[in-house]
């Protein structure tokens, strides 16, 4: 086996870790059958995903934003977590110091998990000298509006909503709720949409973390990493001393094994089957499926 892919060898790494960062991205949702309407053909009705992730898209039709994003929590609450989610989820009952810093917005913000591109589980307020926000908000569907976004299909028969030549009812500005702090902007999710920046206060906050000692350890999980700040965060866990252990697909591809230095690891493999044997010295094994039967609600 080669050095970059010997588990035996990783596990050695992970024992000796105690300051363990990992970044999560797309792949992992997709793990777990979520459509993650990024790149090409992401495709919701009619519309590019992309385009609708906008504060444009917003102010143009706010009911049509919500109806896209109704859709995205009630498909969230409904898929189970996979293996990967249990197994990070148990790392972080195990390790105190260990963080994840997740893309996705398929789950709520934690201690243990930073959201760098906000929740589907998060309302803001759509004024953004208002600050109003509210986490994790589970209603399903959000509002009585947003019903057609929230209704579960025998299988095999498509979601109405999800056919751009069935017409849908509009959603007007009026049925969706605003903001009870200041009354006057509508209640949006809380999620960072293109041209939008990060915020601040979670950046901040893991910075915090980061200068908190040596770090030991950073997994990369189902993401290429390529995009600010997730590229950014590789480089400063180098720099404070942590092997970089990647898990996704391509991850030994030839094109990419560049970025694999001595001392890293690379899994070409996908993280729902992977993660769980790779983090077995600290959680142990996982029962099949990957759950644990306690009250584990993987909150990855
Ligand atoms: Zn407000």
């Amino acid at each position: 086996m080669a050095p970059h892919n010997d588990v035996e060898a990783f596990h050695e790494v992970l024992r000796s870790s105690k300051r363990i960062l990992a970044l999560c991205g797309a792949g992992l949702s997709a793990s777990s059958g979520l459509p993650t309407f990024r790149g090409a053909g992401g495709l919701w009705r009619n519309y590019e995903a992309t385009q609708l992730a906008t504060m444009n898209a917003f102010r143009t039709d706010p009911g049509l934003v919500w109806l896209f994003y109704g859709y995205r929590r009630h498909m969230s609450l409904g898929a189970e977590p996979n293996p990967a989610h249990h197994a990070l989820a148990a790392l972080a009952r195990e390790n105190k110091d260990f963080i994840c810093l997740t893309q996705n917005v398929d789950n709520h913000p934690s201690d243990q998990l930073r959201t760098l591109h906000g929740s589907l589980f998060d309302i803001k307020c759509s004024n953004n000298a208002c600050g109003w926000i509210q986490h994790g908000n589970y209603d399903d569907p959000f509002c009585p509006a947003l019903a057609p976004a929230s209704v579960d299909m025998p299988p095999g028969e498509k979601l109405p909503l999800l056919d751009p030549y069935h017409r849908i009812k509009h959603v007007t500005e009026d049925e969706i709720p605003k903001c009870p702090s200041c009354n006057k902007g509508l209640q949006r999710p809380g999620v960072v949409w293109f041209g939008e920046s990060l915020d601040e206060m979670m950046l901040a906050g893991v910075d915090v973390w980061m200068k908190q000692g040596k770090l030991d350890l950073m997994f990369v999980i189902g993401t290429s990493a390529q995009v600010w700040p997730a590229a950014g965060y590789i480089s400063r866990a180098k720099a404070l001393g942590a092997r970089i252990v990647t898990v996704n697909p391509d991850a030994e591809n030839e094109d990419e094994m560049f970025k694999v230095k001595p001392g890293d690891f690379a899994f070409g493999k996908d993280a729902a089957e992977y993660l769980p044997l790779l983090l077995e010295p600290v959680i142990g094994k996982l029962p099949e499926g990957g759950k644990k039967p306690s009250k584990d609600k993987g909150s990855q």
